[in-house]
């Protein structure tokens, strides 16, 4: 790093100190690569800057001088049109003294005393470096609206306090405004920014009091990188406060996540875990502090490390396919009627993997193609394996996701599999989950027409787990809802619930769609949904999701109470 400052050109550095030793230290140290500069005091310190502006590459610059402090030529400098980018670098023994000078302008600080003599001159030069640069990307330093930093200089500042201050403890902190963009359509541009002024004034009031600095980072969200705090709760709702305080009849609900600081870790990677704090807190009004803690720490290792064992895992099979029936209640006794595949990750060394933590790691970065294309080429195969067998044809649900819907090749890529294993486009049902309708995308309506025109029947996956409205199914293309696991939870104990249901199925019943009911665990529950009317019924109750060995002791268990070879009680 020493050796990567190449100043190639003689610039003039101006020493601002009323110590005779210290300009004759500093004038020593830079004069192997600088032409030097001396100043005594402030006001002799501004006149020169006024008079070779256009020469200089750097002032150094004592806070504590005779005639004129250090403060108040920073304030003259950052006050001038002309001169506020000359870069200024704070000599000072007081390290409370170097937030105030940060917060003015400064762009660093060098420590009295002094270092050794190839840390000053690297740093220097790398300040020198640095503004050239940001003098050709012209890059503006402070947003206007808050009047925080903006965010290049933000997390050059923040890197900056790091690197050389890595004793200081300091967090990260993300604050993040719900629902901005609506704020701004529903009351306008202008009362919007209002909001982001009042949240940057509350944050330069409370950077007054700690040590820190902030930046306006994204549109509607604030990055803090500050002194450890005691008390994040009462820091949120101060902001919050503040907030209700200016809009008192608008409702405008903030969030925040924050990352503690930890020895080693960068500013960059602090401020990616708040804002993965701050996300897992996203619309909840309840509950909009999270603090970054080693349970998000392992599982974000644990991501990674999926992520980095996808391509062996496929390769040596450790995925497998089960097959969790759903019954016929309406008979007697109940019939099995289709299955759904689900996946199974056995891992050599962590052992059985809930899709529930793969699934969505997957489907972020487009991946699941790749295991749902393998679960549908299984599935089918398995199919045609029974039929084989049994000359019974159950027909399987698998599903799909998002990123699979936009794949061109998806109606192809199934018709074969149907081709080539000998099977009907009755015999695999497509389950998309209902969140990916209400995007509402032209594209996945299209796709899921185009499936069911050749065949396919298509299945609405967690239906009412949190998007939909009723009144939108009739224009869906789908054959069948499943009814999420909530809705069945409670409706042993819940009225309520029961309701819902029954209006589920009422509406379903008037478009013709079949309803499957997801979790059904218990007798009741059971019970209650064939008396309501429900056909279809899939959870614990029957059975567990079972590798295929299992699952076909089941299918052959059905096919002799369909000779009649058993009586009901053995099911
Ligand atoms: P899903 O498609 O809604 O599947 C139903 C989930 O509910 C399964 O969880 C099943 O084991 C579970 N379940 C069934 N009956 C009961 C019950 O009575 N009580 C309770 N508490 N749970 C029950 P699983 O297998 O862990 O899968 C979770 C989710 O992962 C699935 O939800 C689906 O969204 C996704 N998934 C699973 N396999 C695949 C796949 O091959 N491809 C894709 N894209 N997603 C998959
Ligand atoms: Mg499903
Ligand atoms: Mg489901």
């Amino acid at each position: 790093m020493l050796q990567s400052v190449q100043i190639q050109r003689p610039e003039y550095v101006l020493v601002v100190d009323d110590q005779e030793l210290n300009r004759d230290i500093l004038g020593m140290i830079l004069g192997e690569k600088y032409r030097i500069l001396y100043a005594e005091n402030g006001q002799e310190a501004i006149t020169l800057i006024r008079a070779r502006a256009n020469e200089l590459s750097a002032v150094l610059l004592d806070l504590m001088m005779p005639v004129m402090d250090g403060y108040e030529v920073l304030a003259a400098v950052k006050a001038d049109e002309e001169l506020k980018h000359l870069p200024i670098i704070v000599l000072t023994a007081d390290k409370s003294a170097e937030l105030k000078a940060l917060q003015m302008g400064a762009v660093d600080f060098i420590a009295k005393p002094f270092d050794i003599p190839e840390v000053i001159l690297t740093r220097v030069g790398r300040i020198i470096e640095l503004s050239e640069g940001r003098q050709l990307i012209s890059a503006a330093e402070y947003d206007r609206l808050s009047m925080l930093y903006t965010r290049n200089f933000f997390f050059e500042y923040c890197n900056r306090l790091h690197l050389y201050h890595p004793e200081q403890k300091l967090d990260a902190i993300v604050l993040d405004i719900e629902m901005f963009h609506s704020i701004n359509a529903l009351n306008g541009r202008e009362f919007g920014d209002d909001v982001l002024r009042t949240v940057g004034d509350e944050i330069r009031a409370f950077l007054q009091e700690t040590f820190g600095i902030a930046s306006r980072v994204e549109a509607d969200r604030f990055d803090i990188y500050c002194e450890q705090q005691t008390d994040y709760r009462t820091l949120l709702r101060r902001f919050q406060d503040r907030l209700n305080r200016y809009a008192s009849n608008v409702s405008i609900h903030l969030r925040m996540g924050v990352a503690q600081w930890q020895e080693g870790t960068d500013p960059v990677l602090l401020f990616d875990r708040a804002r993965t704090a701050s996300g897992m807190v996203r619309g909840d009004f309840q509950n909009p502090l999270m603090i970054y803690d080693e349970e998000m720490r392992k599982r974000e290792l644990l991501n990674q490390r999926l992520l980095n064992d996808l391509r062996a895992a496929i390769e040596e099979r450790q995925f497998e396919v089960y097959y969790q029936p759903k019954y016929d209640i309406q008979r007697e006794p109940p019939r099995l009627s289709s299955a759904e595949a689900l996946i199974r990750w056995q891992h050599p060394e962590l052992g059985k993997i809930s899709p529930g933590v793969f699934v969505p790691l997957f489907e972020g970065n487009g991946l699941i193609s790749i295991l749902d294309s393998y679960v549908w080429t299984e599935t089918a195969r398995q199919i045609a394996e029974w039929h084989r067998k049994y000359q019974v044809k159950l027909p399987v649900s698998v599903n799909l996701s998002r990123a699979d819907v936009f794949d061109p090749t998806l109606v192809e890529h199934l018709s074969r599999l149907i081709q080539d294993n000998g099977l009907d486009y009755q015999d695999i049902k497509l389950e998309v989950t209902e969140s990916a309708y209400t995007d509402n995308a032209k594209q996945l309506l299209d796709v899921i027409h185009s499936l069911r025109k050749i065949g396919f029947q298509i299945e609405m996956d967690d239906f009412g787990a949190g998007y939909s409205s009723l009144n939108m199914l009739s224009s869906m293309p789908i054959d069948v809802l499943k009814m999420d696991m909530k809705f069945v939870r409670n409706i042993e104990k819940s009225e309520i619930d029961l309701r819902l249901v029954k209006l589920i199925l009422d509406i379903a019943k008037y478009l013709k769609l079949n309803v499957v009911a997801e979790g059904v665990e218990t007798e009741g529950q059971l019970s209650l949904l064939r008396d309501s009317g429900c056909n279809l019924v899939q959870g614990y109750f029957f059975s567990q999701p079972l590798p295929a060995e299992e699952f076909e002791k089941l299918l052959v268990r059905e096919i002799e109470i369909e000779k009649g070879l058993l009586n009901h009680d053995a099911v």
